[in-house]
């Protein structure tokens, strides 16, 4: 073994030690830290300066109740929670997950990964994530704002446009959004840069809602380049159908691909012809139905409801895990390459398990890891943050110019990160090396934080 092979192994063990129930942050972490020993062996004096051991533990946990009372009259009680991980280049930058599976280890795997997609993007940012175990589906209007303004009331102490910049993730959209900022403000003034993700008419970004769908499909399309391919008559599959998945239908229809699955957690949808994007929008984005709907639009469609098959077995050249981890496992993996997968691109934070990777990878299948691929959204947000500062709106095509050549620069970064380090081709090693190295530069640099 190297030394960089056992100094990554021994911190690897005390991290299981110290987070033993943490199933998914453990994952997270084993991912990131495959990836590094060779940065070790390059720079030892990171193991001199325990640069992981430091980079492993969050700066801050802040977990806390959110009482709120529902139409009935009844209080109700869900826990919140804000994770502040590193702000080695940045104020700590990362959206809010409300969804009914939310516990501390979601929370920190998702605030870890942050950092090194943060890092990626090029921009100031650092890495912090947040949520609640709330459970929006079924709820009244007054029954979210009541609930998103106990949770602010709360989460208000520990952000500012210079501190910690929430956004959206699952369960958190321009709704959430806006009844979050408007208690802010009710509590702080106005302080547009406290929040990402903002409606049009009060600080926020054109191309933002759109930025981590077309993003994932903008780093495809620099996997597919690098051997001659394009999206040109090839079809897809996307997992979900939520923002991120729904952006990226967008945008693979605009590059002529056909994207002919898509899902929620009910079950997925087939249509040959093509998933009609105007349906899919009314369903999700207005209507907030269930997928098996869009049938009663186009009949011709079929749906499969969950347990039975997943979306995985859909035939397709391509491949887009949009909803969320561990939705990918080894058999799909399998499945898909059987059918004749050629790219996978990951618009969801860890959709694919360890054994899933592994096997695209052996199998010569192009891999676009999340924290490179979906790092549009949280770029386009910092983009948003440069808007609310400097008081200018920037139209929608000088924004979406902005975020292709940030997700063309990570890509050829990742790629390049991963060809020095002796994996070419290995865009998640590349992206793990790329994303921690300026995050260590930066920590050595600012002393023992
Ligand atoms: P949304 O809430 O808009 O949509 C989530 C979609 O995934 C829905 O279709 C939902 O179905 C489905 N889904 C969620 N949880 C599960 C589950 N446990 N099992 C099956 N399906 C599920 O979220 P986003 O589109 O914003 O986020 C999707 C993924 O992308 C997440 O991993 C998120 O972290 C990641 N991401 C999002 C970014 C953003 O800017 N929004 C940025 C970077 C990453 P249902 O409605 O039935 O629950």
């Amino acid at each position: 073994m190297t030394k960089g092979q056992e100094y990554v192994k021994r911190v690897f063990e005390q991290v299981k030690a110290d987070n033993a129930h943490e199933a998914e942050f453990l994952q997270a972490v084993e991912e990131v830290f495959d990836s590094l020993a060779p940065v070790f062996d390059k720079y030892p004096q990171y193991i001199d300066d325990n640069i992981l051991e430091r980079l492993v533990e969050p700066e801050r946990v802040v977990s806390f109740r959110v009482p709120w009372v529902d139409d009935q009259g009844q209080v109700q009680v869900n826990r919140g929670y804000r994770v502040q991980y590193s702000s080695a280049i940045g104020p700590y930058k990362g959206g809010l997950r409300f969804h009914p599976s939310v516990n501390q280890s979601i929370i920190k795997f998702l605030g870890f990964e942050q950092i090194f997609k943060n890092s990626l993007t090029g921009l100031p940012i650092g890495g912090g994530k947040g949520g609640s175990n709330f459970d929006p589906k079924g709820k009244s209007d007054r029954e979210i704002m009541a609930f998103t303004q106990s949770f602010m009331t709360e989460l208000q102490r520990h952000i500012g446009p210079d501190v910690d910049v929430p956004a959206g993730d699952i369960g958190v959209g321009a709704r959430e959004i806006g009844y979050m900022f408007g208690q802010y403000k009710r509590l702080n003034g106005y302080q547009n840069g406290v929040l990402t993700g903002k409606g049009l008419t009060y600080g926020g970004s054109l191309g933002r809602t759109e930025a981590t769908g077309y993003g994932t499909v903008y780093f495809a399309e620099q996997m597919l380049a690098s051997i001659g391919h394009h999206f040109e008559g090839k079809t897809a599959i996307v997992s979900g159908s939520g923002n991120v998945a729904i952006y990226a239908i967008e945008k693979l229809y605009q590059l002529g691909a056909k994207p002919i699955a898509c899902s929620d957690s009910s079950g997925y949808i087939i249509d040959e012809n093509g998933i009609n994007l105007e349906t899919l929008k009314r369903l999700k984005e207005i209507e907030r139905e269930r997928i098996s709907k869009y049938l009663d639009y186009h009949p011709e469609a079929q749906f499969v409801p969950t347990g039975e098959s997943t979306i995985w077995t859909v035939k397709a050249d391509l491949a887009f895990p949009c909803a969320t981890q561990n939705e990918l496992n080894e058999d799909d993996a399998k499945t898909l390459i059987a059918n004749g997968v050629i790219a996978v691109a990951e618009g969801a934070n860890m959709p694919s398990t360890l054994e899933a990777v592994t096997t695209f990878q052996e199998n010569g299948v192009l891999f676009g890891p999340a924290k490179a691929a979906n790092a549009g959204g949280v770029a386009t947000s910092a983009l948003e943050m440069s808007q609310n500062s400097q008081r200018l709106a920037w139209s929608f095509e000088e924004v979406d110019e902005k975020l292709y050549g940030i997700m063309k620069t990570i890509y050829e970064n990742a790629a390049a990160a991963a060809e020095e380090f002796g994996q070419p081709g290995n865009l998640v090693v590349g992206a793990n090396i790329a994303g921690f190295l300026k995050v260590a530069e930066a920590m050595s640099a600012q002393g023992v934080i």
